[in-house]
């Protein structure tokens, strides 16, 4: 058998190459941004009362194998799948189709839904879309299991795709480190210029933003316009956000403005024609026109601690500025419409994507996703839902995002076992992908982590468009772009990934 680039990747260092190397990726990181606020745990709050600290972003030392025909499909499938999300937020009536069946048991989903209701009644006022997603995928290898291998879906992100700011960085940094010898000679043969691929996401999610904003028009009420980034607080992801800020300020020319989502009350207001006006609290005399709002909040039910922030999100939606994105994208990017569009045989995704040479593109990046509920096909996922044994194969999804809300594995019958099975239904039982053994280094809170770990490639997407039902202009998509991407990497004991949820790193490529 020939040796494959996996058995010696990646390569060993002596203490010395180590050291310089971890050097050059610290100092490197801070210069450039590759950072985030410290984590309580690590910098106690009452350390740095005045908030001046930053620690390096958790990284890879190595860009991650990763294959290059898997790479290419995610990149090259993403304007269909811009596409297909953007003809869904735009169907009302087959979200409400969907949306139906959890707003009884799902009080999060429930409560979106009472928002776009309440917007519709006294009529939307503006017909432009904006969507920053990110389409997540693994690489499947296991061929015991239903699913064939290749490049397989693990979710699609409608709302708040974080880590483009950052990606852009990592990719960078695994260059300079190669460039500058950090990585020892054995393994140049592998990590080369030509095997790595920088991504474009900061910049190219700003210009996202960017077409939003210009296609608002001029002011109406002879204002300067403004983007207004819908924030946490505090938020310790905030570089990453700051790097899309900048890109749009440097690259676009377009001022922005960061305003904590529970604060939304407080400094905007609706003029007569539902115009957005913002009034910065450090110059009470400027007021804003905002042309485009940005979600970085908003899509947990912690962001709601109270009634006020429902309010807040009202007021917003109801408002003429571009949302980024629309309660109705944000419903579309539910677990349950994956699921949906997952059916085998069903006449869904061909409603949205009528080119059946592209439907089945994308279908081909479908993992088995099975309802919970009293279909046929329901019946059957609960039983291998309650089972330990057949459960082990599988993840249980709530409607919810930000990572650290799926049950895995054997934890899935004694979850149930706990649920009334009325709610049940408010869950999707996915098929776990399996991907290819890995081997990495991660460098997280000053601390080394060496050992197997598991990719996941984002694949970003911008994509504005019109919706409205009595508009000639309907449907048209003004904007459709890939934008780049983001590979993270977890340690392969921990079934989450998320990065600020504090399981994975950011990462880049390196192709094989
Ligand atoms: P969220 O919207 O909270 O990020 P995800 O569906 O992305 O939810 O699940 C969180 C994490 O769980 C993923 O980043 C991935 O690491 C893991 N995961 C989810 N679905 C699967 C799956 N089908 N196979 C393997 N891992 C999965
Ligand atoms: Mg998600
Ligand atoms: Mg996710």
């Amino acid at each position: 058998m020939g040796s494959s680039p996996h058995d010696s990747y990646p390569p060993g260092l002596s203490s010395e190459e180590q050291e310089y190397l971890l050097t050059n990726l610290k100092d490197w990181s801070i210069a450039h941004g590759l950072a985030v606020r410290p984590a309580p745990s690590f910098v106690q709050p009452d350390q740095d009362p005045a908030g001046v600290l930053a620690a390096t972003a958790p990284v890879t030392l190595f860009p991650s194998l990763f294959p290059q025909n898997c790479f290419e499909d995610g990149l090259a499938i993403q304007t269909a799948y811009n596409e297909l999300y953007s003809a869904i937020a735009r169907d009302e009536d087959w979200l409400k189709g969907i949306v139906e069946e959890l707003v009884d048991i799902d009080e999060f989903v429930g409560k979106l839904w009472q928002t776009h209701l309440a917007v519709k009644k006294e009529g939307y006022v503006q017909d432009l879309s904006l969507g920053l997603f990110r389409s997540d995928y693994m690489v499947h290898t296991d061929q015991t299991s239903a699913s064939s291998s290749g490049l397989k879906q693990v979710e699609f992100n409608t709302i708040a795709s974080s880590f483009g700011g950052l990606s852009s960085q990592v990719s960078r940094l695994h260059k300079y480190l190669l460039s500058i010898d950090a990585y020892p000679s054995s393994a140049t043969s592998i990590i080369k210029e030509e095997a790595l691929r920088q991504s474009k996401s900061a910049s190219s999610l700003a210009q996202g933003l960017a077409a939003a904003h210009r296609a608002y028009g001029p002011s109406k009420t002879g204002r300067s316009l403004c983007v207004l980034f819908v924030v946490q607080n505090p938020e310790r992801n905030v570089f990453d956000q700051r790097h899309l800020e900048y890109a749009l300020f440097e690259e676009n020319d377009v001022r922005a403005f960061r305003l904590p989502f529970e604060q939304t009350l407080l400094h905007t207001k609706l003029d007569q024609e539902r115009t957005l006006l913002y009034t910065p609290p450090s110059s009470p005399s400027t007021t804003y026109e905002v042309t485009t709002i940005y979600f970085r909040a908003g899509y947990s039910p912690d962001d709601y601690p109270e009634e006020k922030e429902w309010d807040a999100r009202l007021h917003l939606e109801k408002s003429r500025a571009i949302k980024c994105p629309s309660v109705l994208t944000h419903l579309a990017g539910c677990k349950k419409v994956q699921q949906v569009l997952a059916t085998p045989h069903s006449p869904h995704l061909k409603r949205f994507l009528p080119d059946d040479k592209v439907a089945s593109k994308v279908l081909s990046t479908f993992a088995p996703i099975y309802p919970l509920d009293d279909t046929e096909a329901g019946q059957e996922a609960k039983k291998l839902a309650q089972n330990a044994e057949s459960a082990s194969r599988y993840v249980l999804k709530p409607q919810r995002e930000g990572g650290g809300n799926n049950v895995y594995r054997k934890a899935i019958p004694a979850f149930l076992e706990k649920l009334p099975q009325t709610h049940w239904p408010a869950y999707i039982l996915m098929e776990m992908i399996e991907p290819p053994p890995l081997t990495n280094a991660i460098f997280r809170n000053g601390e080394l982590q060496r050992g197997g770990v598991i990719g996941e490639l984002g694949v970003y997407g911008v994509c504005l468009w019109r919706n409205g039902a009595d508009n000639k202009d309907a449907g048209q998509i003004l904007a459709n772009w890939e934008a780049g991407y983001l590979l993270r990497t977890k340690g392969d004991q921990s079934e989450e990934g998320g990065v600020a949820a504090g399981f994975g790193a950011v990462d880049s490529v390196c192709l094989v």
